[in-house]
C-alpha cells in the first residue's frame, strides 16, 4: 500500500467529536482528545486515502497536498 499525494486534516471549529471518521481510518491516524472532545490527524500516519473525509457529516476534514504539510512532506 502506497501513500497518496494527499494528507488529511481536521478543522477544530467544524468537528463535533462524533468519531465517525476514526472508525473508518484503517491506519490509526485519527486520535480523539477527551480534553477538547475533538479528533486530530497525525500527518505522519495518514495515507491520504480520503475515507475519513467522506464519512464526516460536518465537512470538517480536508485533504492537502502532502508536500505542503509539515511532517508529512517526503513521507511515502
Ligand atoms: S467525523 Fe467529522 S465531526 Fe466527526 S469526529 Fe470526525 S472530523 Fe469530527
Ligand atoms: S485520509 Fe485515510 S489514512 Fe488519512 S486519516 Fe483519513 S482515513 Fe486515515
Amino acid at each position: 500500500m502506497f501513500r497518496a499525494e494527499w494528507v488529511a486534516a481536521v478543522s477544530m471549529d467544524a468537528c463535533n467529536g462524533c468519531r465517525l471518521c476514526m472508525r473508518q481510518c484503517q491506519y490509526g491516524a485519527i486520535r480523539y482528545s477527551s480534553n477538547n472532545k475533538k479528533v486530530s490527524i497525525d500527518p505522519t500516519a495518514c495515507y491520504g486515502c480520503g475515507v475519513c473525509r467522506a464519512s464526516c457529516n460536518k465537512n470538517a476534514i480536508t485533504l492537502s497536498p502532502r508536500e505542503l504539510v509539515t511532517g508529512a512532506a517526503g513521507v511515502w
